[in-house]
């Protein structure tokens, strides 16, 4: 598996439709002090399903939208399509190519899609957790996130190895079982309550 395009429309500095090709192999992207070279690792964690403004060094959600230049307004929304080679499988659907797609417009929607068919965020996230590739983003290691690795206390540390792992996302699954378990037990003893009041 190996990420083969991504094309950014209206994400953070990328106005206009920008796509860049990958080659299996190291990718560097070279540019000037502020001239976009994160923003193009934030649009890959978005894509991706990133849903913290802060891990996209933003406020709020809502500024990957680019925001305007002198000569130029804002804009709408923000897309970011990533297509992926899974010619090896690893992603579990049944395409050798695979193109998620995300996005938000400034009142707040969003659109997620997986080769054009729309799809739930969840979906993204759960076809990716699979692969390794998870929600928490640990394949994306920004700067001064080593540090961060680094200083975690156990708890944290054994968070960013189950994901990894891919032991996360079963996790996650099992802490929502339990929630609807909890919701149907109360439901239970609602009904219980009820016939007897009803005899
Ligand atoms: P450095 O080498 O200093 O780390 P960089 O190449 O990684 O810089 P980025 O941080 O990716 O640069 O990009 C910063 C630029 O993106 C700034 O000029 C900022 O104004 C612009 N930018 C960020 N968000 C938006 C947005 N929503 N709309 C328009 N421009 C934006």
């Amino acid at each position: 598996m190996h990420l083969k395009s991504m094309t950014l429309r209206g994400f953070k500095s990328f106005a206009s439709a920008t796509t860049m090709r990958f080659e299996p192999g190291i990718t560097c992207v070279v540019g000037p002090n502020g001239s976009g070279k994160s923003n193009v690792v934030d649009a890959l964690a978005w894509v991706m399903g990133e849903q913290g403004a802060k891990s996209l060094r933003g406020g709020k959600m809502e500024d990957v939208i680019f925001a305007g230049t002198a000569g130029r307004p804002p804009l709408g929304r923000a897309e970011v399509s990533l297509t992926i080679d899974n010619t090896d499988g690893a992603l579990p659907i049944d395409y050798t190519e695979v193109t998620i797609s995300r996005i938000m417009f400034r009142n707040g929607g969003s659109e997620y899609a997986i080769n054009g068919t729309a799809c739930r965020l969840l979906d993204i996230q759960e076809l990716l957790s699979d692969s390794g590739i998870g929600r928490e983003m640990h394949v994306i290691v920004g700067q001064g996130q080593l540090d961060a690795v680094l200083r975690a206390g156990p708890e944290e540390r054994r968070a960013f190895i189950e994901e990894a792992a891919g032991v996360l996302k079963h996790r996650k699954r099992k802490e929502k079982a339990l929630r609807k378990l909890d919701a149907m037990q109360a439901n239970l003893t609602r009904i219980t309550d009820l016939t007897t009041e009803l005899r």
